[in-house]
């Protein structure tokens, strides 16, 4: 392949803790059959959440099936996901969230109860003006200075400015008010040639920019990688168009935030496991999964809902689940189940508290683990929740648990629960405590420490 697209280079992709990809790149000439036995060295103490000084050499493992060629690169680059080794021991790396990933697959075979976890995840994300090209009085630095009254919406309207959606409308007029249609179809045209299926691409609720496109789902770690490159390309387009990418769950008070409900479902010999003849056509399997992961859902927000701004979009009014319950039509329930097709093929769930802030190597595997436990355990998802959930008065409120209301929360709550991740070593005592010292001193109290700038609207 790399002769045959005339690389010159090749381009080594890892992901740190949290979850952004890192690289370094060799002359095509290091491409030894030799270098995939034998990986390439670099320094894992300067990536965060890895190796100490002390014990800083690592090796990264490129993985020949995940190669593409770089479509942003100006010289032919080829691309490949690495797994990252031991040197001493030539073990995969327990912090590795590949490794971890992949685990999580190789222990649904292992059950034997299915073979192939699928998710589709549905990553929202705001295109905005960069600020290094626009430097006037509508910019971001503006907004956060803004005047008293809108600090009470948060929004800035400035002059007209002509076909922008109305609050709340963004999904999904057509061009003009849609501006951002050009570069979210270039976006999916650089993924489909790389042999990323992509479904669909759209506006999404809140007004400014705010976009979604949907892959096809897959196995999980082939996802996960895709996920990778799908916030590549992403900020690499946006780019392009002197625009600014961000999947922080909840850029703009008072708007819509960017989720990432993500679809999954088991299957064993090509056959779906979560159709079946109980409540909205699912089958128990289907219902004990859905139990374990409303069960274990507050320690999975410390994954999926991985930082602290994440629990300023987990609030009621925008589409974003609030409460741990399940339904088939409710998209204010934690866990839905979509009824646009009868197929027992397109059956599946909906998991609605995930946000693109996450690693998803790490979400996806955390939830697969918390299903399969429900699986395991039998666990009772109880009764469906057919209501309006934001409608529901206190008293009937305080019946349905809720998610936690702060990253500080979460992370509780996995130190409490996380016996169920650590089954087939899947994550380890090791990364679990590495990544609950990691989120609370390097966010949860670095964000504690800053004054906020409301409060000296406050006092
Ligand atoms: N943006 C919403 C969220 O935060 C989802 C909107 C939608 O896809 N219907 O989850
Ligand atoms: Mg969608
Ligand atoms: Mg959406
Ligand atoms: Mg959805």
């Amino acid at each position: 392949m790399a002769a045959d697209k005339g690389a010159k280079v090749f381009d080594l992709r890892f992901l740190d803790f949290p979850g952004l990809w890192q690289h370094m790149t060799h002359p095509m000439s290091e491409l030894t059959e030799d270098a995939f036995n034998e990986g390439f060295g670099f320094d894992g103490s300067s990536i965060r959440g890895w190796q100490a000084i002390n014990a800083s050499d690592m090796l990264v493992m490129p993985d020949p099936t995940t190669a593409r060629m770089d479509p942003f690169m100006k010289e032919p680059t080829l691309v490949m996901i690495c797994d990252i080794v031991d040197p001493l021991t030539h073990e995969h790396y327990t912090r590795d969230p590949r490794n971890i990933a992949k685990k999580a697959e190789a222990y649904v075979k292992a059950g034997g109860l299915a073979d192939t976890a699928y998710v589709g995840p549905e990553a929202e994300f705001f295109i905005l003006d960069d600020i290094r090209y626009d430097n006037n009085e509508h910019s971001a630095y503006y907004f956060v200075d803004s005047v008293e009254g809108e600090w009470n919406t948060g929004r800035v309207e400035g002059p007209n400015l002509g076909y922008k959606p109305r609050y709340k409308e963004g999904y999904f007029p057509v061009p003009p008010s849609d501006s951002m249609h050009d570069i979210r179809t270039e976006m999916i045209l650089i993924m489909e040639k790389l042999g990323i299926h992509v479904e669909t691409h759209h506006h999404e609720v809140a007004t400014a920019g705010q976009a979604e496109i949907d892959m096809r789902f897959n196995s999980l770690v082939a996802m996960a990688d895709n996920l990778m490159w799908y916030k590549y390309i992403i900020k690499n387009v946006a780019r392009r168009y002197n625009k600014t990418v961000t999947f922080m769950p909840k850029p703009l008070f008072n708007d819509n935030g960017s989720g990432m409900h993500v679809h999954q479902s088991l299957w064993k010999d090509g056959q779906p496991l979560f159709a079946g003849d109980g409540y909205a056509g699912v089958s128990q399997m289907c219902l004990n999964y859905i139990g374990g992961i409303l069960k274990h859902a507050p320690a999975l927000c410390a994954f999926v809902a991985p930082t602290t701004n994440s629990y300023k979009r987990l609030v009621p009014g925008f589409e974003a689940p609030v409460n741990l319950a399940y339904s088939s039509r409710n998209r204010s329930a934690a866990v839905r189940i979509p009824m646009y097709s009868s197929s027992p093929k397109a059956k599946r769930i909906e998991v609605r508290f995930p946000d693109p802030s996450c690693n998803g190597y790490l979400a996806f595997s955390a939830m697969l683990m918390a299903g399969l436990d429900g699986i395991e355990n039998r666990i009772d998802p109880g009764e469906p929740l057919d209501k309006d959930i934001y409608a529901l008065t206190p008293a009937e409120l305080s019946k349905v648990p809720s998610v936690p209301g702060s990253l500080e929360g979460a992370l509780d709550a996995l130190e409490q629960d996380h016996d169920f991740l650590l089954k087939g070593d899947v994550f380890t005592a090791d990364a679990i405590d590495t990544w609950l010292d990691y989120k609370r001193s390097n966010e949860v109290n670095e964000v504690r420490l800053r004054p906020h700038p409301f409060e000296f609207k406050l006092y």
